[in-house]
């Protein structure tokens, strides 16, 4: 059978006066004076500890929109048995009744939940709208629906292999034998949702994870998940300490998969602990990361000013810069750089810096104040630093919220602090080159940073962009020709990267869903 073909769901646009806007700021304001209770659900159970925690929102930290309930080990070993009791039933539910499931919750995200989820969001995740309604709404259900698309041609490919008469070679996609982890990060709704539900639509049962900044629309998930039947144990949702569950969960003989979005130090910290544990579980435990970026533009000097500016400015600073795919290092060519300095200074003095419940604002809080310190650092250092110069932004204050002005850093070393760390904000730090250097210029970018997730090279030169491809071919996963590095579409560009940016088995793809089934050949003599 076929499913419904995947189509992107359509970006709202929230312009003045429309109904869509209207709805989402009452939704805004319903949730912002409500007080709200998150619990962890395990085995479809709510649970309360009474050991709660407050939910900040980042833009305005003294308010208190509500709390979250805080779980100790006995809740990981719990959500353990759940997934490995919900099993079963659920691997041998049928295709056609798991895939209606994930198809519902897909209409539920972008339906009647489209206001509320936008809403979590912006409120506990400082997004402003425009930035919630492509994650939380619109790539959630790309991801759900597209992935649906995606399993459905799996189960329908076999056999793989050559079959005759007398003899008939096909293959069964089982789940992974045992449960599965997902570790999901802050900065995107629709990650934190399609990480769990990639593995459960394969016939996994999931622990989930959350980050703590990103409870709030991670509990409008678990009812949606419900609402659209997902069967209790199927996904249970911890919220626990981060070392202890890591204890737990990678201990565990039945541990079978690990599904991670986050950052590459802590990655890197579970792999070498899974490694340590080989041993003592029943199978090789299948593990996919997406870690961190340094992502580059490469601006050759044929390029197209206004085009560089505007990939500099939509890469680096919207949502906060905190994306993996975030531009954080640009390579500007001598002859461009007075008219792409002009730019960048003119497009942001004109940036509106606020509470997203402002629908003028660009840009609003970064999440936190570890996030927020650590910016600040590196903007006051760059500010001491002789071989680094600001040229626009370097302003910051947390007194209300947690905010980050859009900061550009010129430095004349190109290997300075900010061209080669992740920083994970709203700061961008450009490198000037001769013109005439370009070859030697791309085996810089290619050099500067372990990571490789995205890069954008920038040209009208057909020549200097078939070299430039060429001498970047390892240095980004996601690799854009005249265009920003960031906003990656389901279904159009299935996203991840190398090197130190992760195990590049693409979000959303097929490839992905792969890494979720253990595949058992059969051969049966007719
Ligand atoms: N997929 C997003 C993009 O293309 C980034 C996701 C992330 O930050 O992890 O911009």
């Amino acid at each position: 059978y076929h499913v419904p073909q995947a189509i992107n769901e359509p970006i709202q646009g929230y312009a003045p006066g429309s109904a869509e806007r209207a709805e989402v700021q009452a939704a805004y304001d319903k949730m912002w004076n409500e007080t709200l209770n998150i619990p962890m659900v395990i085995n479809g159970k709510r649970i309360e500890t009474g050991k709660t925690m407050r939910v900040l929102p980042p833009h305005d930290h003294q308010h208190n929109v509500g709390s979250f309930h805080f779980g100790e080990a006995k809740h990981v070993h719990e959500a353990i048995q759940a997934s490995l009791d919900a099993k079963e039933a659920w691997e041998n539910m049928s295709w056609a009744n798991r895939s209606a499931i994930f198809l519902k919750a897909a209409d539920l995200v972008a339906g009647p939940y489209r206001a509320r989820i936008n809403a979590a969001t912006m409120i506990q995740q400082s997004k402003t709208i425009f930035q919630a309604e492509i994650d939380s709404a619109c790539e959630l259900a790309d991801f759900l629906r597209f992935n649906v698309q995606y399993a459905t041609e799996i189960y329908a490919e076999q056999p793989y292999t050559h079959s005759h008469s007398g003899l008939w070679n096909r293959v069964d996609y089982r789940p992974l034998e045992g449960f599965t982890f997902a570790i999901t990060p802050f900065n995107f709704t629709a990650i934190a949702g399609n990480l769990p539900t990639s593995m459960a639509m394969m016939g996994n049962t999931v622990v989930w994870k959350p980050s703590l900044s990103q409870l709030y629309s991670a509990h409008l998930l678990m009812e949606i998940f419900e609402e659209a039947g997902i069967p209790p144990g199927v996904i249970n949702m911890i919220i626990t300490d981060p070392q202890e569950t890591a204890d737990i969960v990678f201990g565990h003989p039945d541990f079978a998969g690990l599904h991670y979005t986050g950052s590459t130090t802590v990655f890197q910290n579970i792999w070498k602990t899974i490694g340590n544990n080989i041993t003592k579980y029943r199978t090789y435990p299948r593990i996919v990361g997406e870690t961190g970026g340094k992502d580059f533009v490469m601006v050759h000097r044929t390029a197209k000013v206004q085009q560089v500016v505007t990939a500099l400015i939509r890469g680096a600073f919207e949502f906060q810069g905190q994306k993996c795919s975030a531009a954080s290092r640009a390579y500007i060519p001598s002859n461009l750089w007075q008219a792409v300095k002009t730019g960048l200074v003119n497009t942001m003095a004109e940036l509106n810096m606020g509470s997203p419940r402002d629908f003028e604002n660009f840009i609003t809080a970064v999440i936190h104040e570890g996030a927020f310190d650590k910016l600040a650092k590196y903007i006051d250092q760059a500010k001491a630093d002789s071989n680094a110069e600001i040229i626009a932004g370097g302003n910051y204050d947390k007194s209300k919220g947690y905010f980050i002005e859009p900061t550009v850093i010129v430095a004349s070393d190109p290997k300075y602090v900010t061209m080669e760390e992740e920083l994970f904000g709203p700061v961008l730090t450009i490198y000037v080159y001769p013109e005439d250097q370009y070859e030697e210029t791309l085996k810089l970018v290619d050099e500067t940073s372990p990571y490789a997730l995205t890069g954008a090279l920038f040209s009208e030169d057909r020549y200097a962009l078939e070299v430039g491809e060429r001498a970047l071919r390892n240095a980004a996963g996601n690799f854009y020709i005249n265009d920003k590095p960031t906003g990656a579409v389901v279904g159009q560009q299935p996203f991840g990267g190398a090197r130190a940016s992760g195990t590049n088995d693409k979000a959303g793809s097929k490839q992905n869903l792969y890494r979720w089934v253990s595949p058992r050949l059969i051969k049966e003599t007719l």
